[in-house]
């Protein structure tokens, strides 16, 4: 279960690095691609509307001069030919006609003394109009003022005054006034294309709109808007034209506004483009671009479902493979019968303790079991029977062993104890351990108790020129001799060479 889980996991981290190393990377240049666009057309869109800023402005100012040169020419005519200025403004008239809703002189006392527009007129009184009271105010100073956009009494439209007072001497003789129609600014700026939510704006320092082209500009309440006082377009102390990113002094939303300030004039141009409307193509194209990225992660994410499942099963196939391999190495390396190891790994063992004691220098002892008489067991109780008793051989003498002996079948009742560490008095001390527990043991059957003694044949590591085989003909020859000494007793190996030189360590004739 808990491998099945970590196989699990394996193939789900492979998943997640391969999303990682496709999506991340993917994802991270197109975010980076988009935001740069972005950056590139909004940049754009300020040169553009700084352009167009320009353009208003210079015109704004040609328009402010032609007109101040026009006023201050009808003002010389009020003083020097009053009689006959009604004809000059006419005339006058009949060039600048389509750009000049009025002329008309203020009497000193603020009375509508000459309109061109209506020459018969009554009353009018005009003392309360800015226009007229800058100048009564101040009569010795001669400046062009451009007032608000008033709605003109007599010419019924909005406008805006250009005026100078007319003065002789030290004397205050009343105010010329030009009145240029608002319409004069937007119509014309109403051709420039700003966008569906751009615009363009013509706006007094004292923050009140002269002029506003945009596609709604109907809707702008020249008298009563009030523009944002944080917006940089009136601070005198900021660089006098720039851009500005923020909310819009007019309708509120969010605009990128180019601004130049006309300080002589006291007058602000504005062109103010909406990123609906700039970012709109990029917008389409970003949003194309998103779509594709998505369908190419929803495909890296079945990729990735794919390669789970595959590595999942290959993971699953080896691990499998790797339980068989290990299930038939125990099958090869452990004797089914009793348990105890195999003779071909018995045999490895003793190569690698063998190896072992030589380079640590410790001792090495083996010993060779064979169970006496063991055919008359067979014969006598049957085959089966012989099995249990093989099987509780072995019981009784891995019983006696430490946990790093290791204990062998190597033949039908013949077994080897590998003794680490041991050198021959002590090896030849525990066989006789073992010699006399499987002597003492009763074994019980289905057919009775059985009894059984064995031979041993106990042999060590010489120091020096000596191989594991050798080790095993020594151990064996002991084995010979204990057989031949009468069975049921340890026979030692004494010398290299001499495998005939034995010791017989006990003798239990029964
Ligand atoms: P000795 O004292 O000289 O060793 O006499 P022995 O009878 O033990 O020796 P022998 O080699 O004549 O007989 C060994 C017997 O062990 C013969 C064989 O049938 C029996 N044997 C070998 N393997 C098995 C096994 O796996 N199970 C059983 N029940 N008997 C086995
Ligand atoms: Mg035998
Ligand atoms: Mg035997």
């Amino acid at each position: 279960m808990y491998q099945h889980r970590a196989t699990k996991t394996k193939a789900g981290l492979a998943a997640i690095a391969f999303l990682l190393i496709t999506l991340v990377p993917m994802w991270g240049t197109l975010h980076a691609w988009l935001d740069q666009e972005n950056v590139l057309v909004e940049k754009a869109a300020g040169s553009d509307a700084m352009n167009l800023a320009v353009a208003f402005d210079v015109h704004v100012q040609s328009v402010v001069r032609f007109v101040d040169t026009l006023t201050q020419d009808l003002r010389e005519h009020a003083v020097k030919d009053r009689n006959d200025f009604g004809r000059i403004v006419k005339e006058e008239l009949v060039l600048y006609g389509n750009m000049v809703a009025q002329v008309a002189l203020i009497s000193p006392e603020g009375m509508l003394v000459y309109s061109s527009l209506a020459p018969a007129f009554g009353a009018v009184d005009l003392s309360g109009r800015d226009h007229f009271r800058a100048h009564r105010d101040n009569p010795s100073k001669d400046k062009l003022f451009i007032s608000k956009p008033v709605f003109g009494r007599v010419s019924g439209i909005w406008s805006i005054q250009f005026t100078r007072p007319v003065i002789e001497g030290d004397k205050f003789l009343g105010v010329v006034v030009v009145s240029i129609p608002m319409s004069f600014f937007s119509d014309f700026y109403k051709k420039i294309n700003v966008g569906a939510n751009g615009l363009i704006a013509l706006v007094g320092m004292d923050r009140v709109p002269r002029a506003v082209a945009s596609k709604d500009s109907g809707a702008i309440n020249f008298g009563e808007l009030l523009l944002l006082k944080s917006a940089p377009y009136f601070v005198k102390e900021a660089l006098p034209e720039g851009l500005y990113r923020g909310v819009s002094a007019f309708d509120g939303s969010e605009s990128l506004t180019a601004y130049r300030r006309l300080e002589d004039a006291g007058l602000v141009v504005l062109v103010q483009l909406s990123p609906e409307d700039y970012l709109m193509s990029s917008g389409k194209r970003h949003r194309v671009l998103i779509f594709c990225a998505s369908a190419v992660t929803i495909l890296l994410l079945s990729f990735a479902l794919l390669i789970y499942a595959t590595v999942w099963q290959h993971l699953k196939d080896a691990k499998a493979l790797k339980q068989a391999h290990k299930t038939l190495r125990e099958l090869v390396n452990v004797d089914i019968l009793t348990g105890a190891l195999s003779r071909s790994h018995f045999l490895e063992v003793l190569e690698k303790e063998f190896r072992d004691s030589e380079s640590c220098g410790t001792k090495l002892s083996l010993i060779l079991i064979d169970i006496d008489y063991f055919k008359q067991v067979n014969d006598t109780y049957g085959h089966p029977i012989g099995d249990i008793v093989l099987k509780q051989v072995v019981a009784v003498c891995c019983a006696e062993l430490r946990a790093h002996d290791s204990f062998g079948r190597l033949g039908g009742e013949e077994f080897g104890v590998i003794l680490p560490c041991t050198d021959g008095a002590s090896a030849l001390g525990i066989a006789e351990k073992l010699r006399l527990a499987i002597e003492s043991s009763k074994i019980s059957t289905s057919k009775g108790l059985v009894r059984v003694t064995v031979s041993m044949g106990v042999a060590f590591a010489l120091p020096s020129g000596d191989t594991p085989s050798k080790l095993v003909v020594r151990a064996d020859d002991a084995l010979y001799c204990a057989k031949q000494a009468g069975r049921n007793r340890v026979c030692s190996a004494r010398g290299n060479d001499d495998a005939s030189q034995v010791t017989t360590m006990s003798t239990n004739d029964s």
